[in-house]
């Protein structure tokens, strides 16, 4: 969603160095890596309440709990470098923006940038989902709310939703997309466990390990603590851990109104499908990698009325991937659509669940 002049700039210079290469010319004209970034080193919380006056009343764990996994494993910086550079391929080389700007990658930066849907023939992707329910009382969830969780995912990752989309933003109807992404029910475990709460260090995983993680989106669905409504683990990270928890009470009908429509499970698994924050975890110049998102400076939180202008555009308070409350949420974007699926073509970090 932003533009770097200054790193293509860059990247020119290197053309004229080895122009008599045109293989390595291209290769470095489609994929523009210099963008890209993992570590987020400071609270967004606390800039969007200080830069915006925003109220920081809901929290997403997953960027901290990134930066731990970092510090914790060298290795998993250069895997996640990998994923996102298969992602900018698959896109550079079949994308057609048609607002302007490159569709991978940076590039754009105007609310009226548009992508495409990529045609990528794999159809519907389904995903088989198992829930683990790990509570003093693991009936309290039922599965009738389990239904209505999976029912959640399924209506979020297939509706364009453009009738909710206030009159004025007329940019984003066309940004609004069908991820043509389903979801299955593999299998309900309940576990009864007193511990009162989770926290964010993946221990819950490691008492209730998930279940062939390579070809399932696990979740378990526990109390956490601290106020924080759930977390997940991007593409790349260590297999034992990969999946999405999720407070209890942030499923369809629990009490953590106003997040209690389920929208947390979309939220998370839009980071388990390489979905940074619409806001790019930090300032006006910090990129989600989707041309087709408005630049902000950092969260928008409650129900924020339209139009909400931050970085000189239209912020696009509806995304899934904002912090926005579970009814003020009803969009992904094409650009979001084509790098979640990314994953699920060849060499894609999730293809196994795809069958490629
Ligand atoms: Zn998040």
């Amino acid at each position: 969603m932003k533009k770097l002049f200054l790193s293509m700039a860059a990247v020119a210079l290197a053309f004229t160095a080895c122009d008599n290469d045109k293989n390595e010319i291209t290769q470095q004209q489609e994929v523009d890596m210099t963008d890209f970034y993992v570590f987020t080193d400071f609270n967004e919380n606390e800039i969007a309440k200080s830069v915006n006056s925003k109220k920081s009343t809901k929290s997403c764990y997953t960027m901290n709990v990134l930066n731990k996994q970092l510090m914790d494993n060298p290795g998993l910086e250069k895997k996640m470098y990998d994923v996102e550079y298969h992602t900018r391929q698959f896109i550079n080389a079949k994308g057609k923006p048609t607002g302007g700007g490159k569709p991978g990658g940076n590039g754009g930066g105007e609310t009226d940038v548009d992508v495409l849907p990529i045609e990528d023939g794999l159809g519907t992707v389904n995903i088989p989902v198992y829930f683990h329910i790990v509570l003093p009382n693991a009936n309290d969830v039922s599965n009738s709310q389990i239904q209505s969780q999976l029912n959640v995912l399924i209506s979020d990752f297939n509706n364009p939703n453009t009738n909710q989309l206030p009159s004025g933003a007329t940019n984003f109807v066309n940004d609004a997309t069908n991820s043509n992404i389903n979801f299955t029910l593999a299998g309900t475990a309940r576990y009864n466990d007193n511990t009162a709460s989770w926290g964010t260090n993946n221990a819950v995983k490691a008492a209730y390990p998930p279940i062939t993680p390579q070809t399932h989106l696990n979740i378990w669905i526990c109390n956490i603590g601290g106020g924080i409504l759930g977390y997940a683990q991007f593409p790349g990270g260590n297999l034992s851990t990969d999946g999405v928890v999720l407070l209890h009470s942030s499923l369809p009908g629990g009490s953590a109104a106003p997040y209690n429509l389920g929208r947390t499970a979309t939220h998370e698994v839009g980071h388990y499908l390489n979905l940074r924050h619409i806001w790019g975890d930090g300032r006006c110049k910090q990129d989600d990698f989707v041309v087709d998102t408005p630049s902000s400076d950092g969260a928008n939180y409650g129900c924020p009325s339209f139009p909400t202008v931050n970085c000189s555009t239209t912020d696009m308070t509806m995304n899934y991937m904002d912090y926005t409350d579970d009814a003020c949420m009803y969009m992904f974007t094409d650009g979001q659509r084509n790098r979640m699926r990314a994953l699920f073509t060849s060499g894609g970090a999730r293809a196994t669940m795809a069958g490629n």
